[in-house]
């Protein structure tokens, strides 16, 4: 009798041991998950998943309209505050917010490399939310050229301002999402307006919009296209990471340097 119990006892804490090892194993699984997944892969947050590939028009004129390939930066007087006009903004209740946000942000973030696979897991880069935290980054070193850092949002139903925005339900012609068109004086490489348009506004969302928008400026601003697929500059969006990355910052600063070239490498 004392034999059996002994050995139901056996039996018990054996089997006790199984389920402990079994739980140990389960943690452990959840906890290397979690880790991998979850604690390290910063600025996960930030993710705006890419509803498929899209294209935009960038185009610079001369002043009699004719297209012209060249780089273009701006030259206005060395704290001069840059004018963007929204046209007709209130036919898009909301939308000023995101421009706003996208224009005037200083936000910056961090994100883990291997979330944009241009590094190791673990090791993070900066982007910029908005044009103007991108831009006083850009003017931390001093440059030939001074960089337009000091942006205002102005509403008139003019085509006054420096940068115009406008938004159009319609859809363009080309399929493009959005379109930038630089009228420049070739000879001196400067730029004297950019005019912006975003296509088929009212179908897309918030942060589409904000995507496009960062693009557009970002030629607003003198930037060509990027060579890398994963920059917000690259001529097809299609990054799940759409902010100011360090190749486009850095891109602005060699390009007011008086560096005579304006597509972004990385
Ligand atoms: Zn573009």
């Amino acid at each position: 009798m004392v034999q059996n119990e002994e050995k139901r006892y056996t039996r018990l804490s054996r089997k006790h041991l199984l389920v402990v090892a079994g739980l140990i194993a389960v943690i452990g699984v959840v906890i290397t998950a979690y880790s991998l997944f979850v604690v390290q892969l910063v600025g996960q947050e930030y993710r705006v998943p890419n509803t498929g590939s899209r294209n935009d028009g960038y185009i610079i004129q001369n002043l009699s309209g004719e297209q012209i390939s060249t780089w273009l930066s701006w030259r206005l007087v060395d704290g001069t505050v840059l004018h963007v006009n929204v046209i007709g903004a209130d036919k898009y209740p909301g939308k000023l917010d995101l421009i706003k946000d996208v224009l005037l942000s200083q936000k910056a973030i961090e994100v883990d490399n291997s979330l944009l696979h241009t590094g190791l897991q673990g090791t993070t880069s900066t982007y910029y939310v908005g044009w103007a935290g991108a831009l006083a980054q850009a003017s931390k070193d001093q440059t030939q050229f001074y960089i337009p850092d000091k942006l205002d949002v102005i509403e008139s139903s003019s085509a006054s301002g420096d940068i115009t925005i406008m938004m159009t339900s319609e859809q363009s012609g080309d399929g493009y999402s959005g379109s930038t068109k630089s009228i420049a004086d070739p000879s001196q490489h400067q730029i004297l307006k950019s005019q912006i348009i975003i296509y088929g506004v009212d179908k897309l969302s918030d942060e589409q919009f904000k995507t496009i928008l960062r693009h557009e400026l970002g030629h607003a601003f003198g930037l060509a296209h990027a060579s890398a697929p994963g920059d917000l500059m690259h001529a097809t969006i299609q990054t799940d990471y759409p902010y100011i990355s360090q190749c486009d910052i850095n891109t602005i600063k060699s390009l007011y340097n008086g560096k005579e070239k304006s597509q972004v490498t990385c």
